[in-house]
């Protein structure tokens, strides 16, 4: 199983172990710091971290941990330009399999503006995007973000992650793939599968987006059995369980 969500550096060893216990042999790391940015070398220490520390840590307790860099909307106050340059360092020697967290909170020209600049980047080297969507208003900023994708990079590259039963009427015409994220406050298992159930497995990724906030390290075994128990395909939940991913994120 992959887990396509979370946020390492904010979970501990034990995590990891029953993570894998249940059945996650690699799961996708992106970047959030969850703390005020000072100057924007704090968060290019954060990032490198993620790439050099929790990824050897992960890989102790059997995970294979792929990692997803850029800046989140929530830190975007810095001058993000050594960012945008470690990015492309980082893309080019293949350290990174996607930009993200990126996307939009709050709508401020600040977000706006790097998140434009960050789907350039993605453009330009060909590279994966993971949009976040936020809790706060997310219908009135999902429009925004759906508008300002089309114009920055071609929706193949972009999954628009934490879709909801709310909010799924409003991307599934489009040709992004679609994050289901699985986590305590945010959407349920039987929510996740009802939009399964409803539009297919093909374009959907799961996650439990383990962070700082109330998580569940096993949500996405968790749906996968439920799926297996309510006896959908072996070949549909395969698609939501692993292929899926393997095949966007080229894993
Ligand atoms: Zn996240």
């Amino acid at each position: 199983m992959i887990d396509t969500h979370i946020h390492a550096d904010a979970r501990s060893g034990e995590d990891f172990k029953q993570m894998y216990l249940a059945g996650i042999d690699c799961a996708i790391t992106c970047s959030y710091y969850p703390y005020n940015i000072p100057q924007d070398i704090i968060l290019l220490n954060h990032l490198n971290r993620i790439l050099e520390f929790d990824t050897k840590r992960a890989m102790e307790y059997g995970i294979d941990l792929k990692v997803a860099l850029g800046i989140h909307p929530t830190n975007s106050n810095i001058n993000p330009e050594i960012i945008f340059d470690n990015l492309k360092q980082w893309i080019e020697s293949e350290q990174i399999v996607a930009i993200g967290e990126i996307g939009l909170e709050d709508l401020t020209d600040n977000e706006i503006e790097i998140f434009k600049e960050q789907l350039n980047i993605a453009s330009e080297t060909n590279s994966k995007v993971i949009i976040h969507t936020p809790r706060k208003n997310k219908l009135e900023v999902l429009k925004v973000i759906l508008d300002i994708i089309p114009q920055h990079i071609d929706e193949n590259q972009a999954v628009i992650d934490h879709i909801n039963p709310q909010v799924i009427e409003n991307v599934i015409d489009t040709d992004c793939m679609l994050g289901l994220t699985v986590q305590p406050q945010k959407m349920d298992r039987f929510e996740a599968i009802s939009i399964l159930d409803k539009y297919g497995f093909d374009r959907f990724l799961l996650n439990s987006d383990i962070s700082n906030k109330p998580s569940d390290p096993l949500s996405v075994p968790k749906t996968i059995r439920e799926l297996a128990r309510q006896g959908y395909k072996n070949s549909e939940i395969e698609k939501v369980s692993f292929k899926n991913a393997q095949k966007f994120f080229k894993l």
